[in-house]
């Protein structure tokens, strides 16, 4: 095996583990039912044989309550099919199978047609492609006076302590404020609709929480593994700092229409 085969057969080894960790929580990202649905409220009634995207699903909570809410067809997109099994799983379960199809591919590379979605929906994902990119790149497959609705981080004031502003320009540069997310999206062809910071328990009992369960079944399965180890410690790290700077940074839904 040569140093290139050898880099990518770990980096795939890395992925399968995080995705395994991450198979086994609801949601993958900070988020709540009740923020899915009070972001939905904003969106005028769907015609019927309306169609929604939710691109990096994950494993499906955001898509199982919008399939549970909305008459649409859900197309839901990740890049690992283990978290669409979960998904299916999931929603076979909630008796809402049949109006979501699972695609597995790349939010950066969308298998879709033009104007064919009448809401692109991604709550903690749009950050894999850059929020601005994927505003840009999504907006050909709205249709005209469709909607897009993403969360992303974002920060909550002016200033903040140095080690959290470090944190989080290391881990994703386009972190900024409400007000230059909002310009993004005008900037884009979109109006704002609505805009909300995620309460607390979208990050704590529906992110952090469940993780403390997962992350201990996860250490006594790799006792001996520094790539599990690693990747524990970055995830308690995180939640560490959440709790210590919660005050400067959050997740924010935005929702926005198509105008151009
Ligand atoms: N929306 C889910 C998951 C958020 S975590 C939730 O709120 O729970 C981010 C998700 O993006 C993960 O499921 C990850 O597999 C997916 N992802 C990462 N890069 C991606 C890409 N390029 N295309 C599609 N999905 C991607």
């Amino acid at each position: 095996m040569n140093n290139n085969e050898n880099n990518h057969s770990i980096h795939e080894f890395d992925y399968s583990l995080i995705c395994e960790y991450f198979s086994s929580i609801n949601r993958q990202g900070p988020g709540s039912d009740i923020c899915t649905r009070q972001a939905l409220s904003f969106i005028a009634p769907l015609a019927s044989q309306a169609r929604i995207a939710d691109l990096g699903c994950g494993t499906g909570s955001s898509a199982i309550i919008l399939a549970q809410e909305t008459q649409a067809e859900i197309v839901a997109l990740d890049l690992f099919p283990d978290f669409l099994d979960r998904l299916t799983c999931r929603a076979v379960g909630k008796e809402v199978s049949e109006r979501i199809q699972t695609i597995v591919g790349s939010m950066d590379a969308l298998p879709f047609e033009k104007e064919s979605f009448d809401i692109i929906w991604s709550e903690g994902a749009i950050y894999n492609i850059g929020f601005e990119r994927g505003l840009r790149e999504w907006h050909q497959y709205i249709k005209p006076g469709g909607y897009v609705a993403v969360s992303e981080v974002s920060w909550l004031t002016d200033e903040r302590p140095e080690e959290i502003e470090q944190f989080w320009l290391d881990a994703y540069t386009e972190i900024d404020s409400i007000g230059n997310k909002i310009a993004q999206i005008q900037q884009n062809g979109y109006r704002l609709v609505a805009t909300f910071v995620l309460p607390d328990e979208c990050w704590t009992e529906n992110y952090y929480v469940p993780q403390r369960r997962a992350q201990e079944i996860f250490l006594s399965r790799y006792p001996n593994n520094d790539t599990a180890k690693d990747f524990i410690n970055n995830q308690r790290r995180e939640a560490e700092l959440y709790s210590k700077y919660k005050a400067y940074y959050g997740y924010v839904f935005y929702i926005a229409q198509k105008t151009a």
